[in-house]
């Protein structure tokens, strides 16, 4: 049987959170609970091992900044679902390269069409949002609008010295 977790350290709830079965957090090899999730236990499995496995492939260390939120996105954001992630790379990659990497990376999973990717070039930490929302989505964000992702990858490319 299984039940709906609590965390009796931090009181945190998993809504998603099976007791009685492999945790899908300790199959993870790059992502541990503890990161910035919002809430862990709302996070959507698929998109953590997708995460995973981009990660792995990309060769350097991801810091997520936001997982699951009840609040704060835009309006029917993947976020409230558990279907996204906010993170940056660690790397000397301009963001430009970055965008590259991670574009051939989904094709090569096959999964760049069932993706959300939105992308910050101007953001303080250089993010990429990533989710799984099942169908293929593209946006970019520039002098606080969004914009086309194409526009934001060329604005990117146009200003490499922006990389902190
Ligand atoms: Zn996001």
């Amino acid at each position: 049987m299984s039940v709906r977790g609590e965390n009796t350290v931090t009181g945190v709830s998993f809504g998603r959170f099976f007791y009685g079965g492999p945790m899908i957090w300790n199959t993870l090899r790059h992502f541990k609970i503890t990161e910035r999730w919002g809430n862990p236990g709302e996070m959507n499995g698929l998109l953590l091992i997708l995460l995973d496995e981009i990660r792995d492939r990309y060769g350097c260390q991801f810091i997520v900044v936001c997982g699951y939120a009840a609040s704060g996105h835009v309006n029917k954001s993947q976020h409230y679902l558990g279907n996204a992630v906010d993170f940056y790379i660690k790397t000397s990659d301009t963001y430009h390269e970055q965008i590259l990497k991670i574009e051939k990376i989904l094709k090569e999973l096959q999964v760049d069409d069932v993706v959300g990717l939105g992308i910050y070039p101007q953001s303080n930490s250089k993010i990429f949002h990533l989710d799984v929302r099942g169908t293929f989505a593209r946006w970019g964000y520039l002098y606080k609008d969004y914009c086309s992702y194409e526009l934001a990858r060329d604005w990117a490319y146009k200003h490499p010295k922006e990389e902190k």
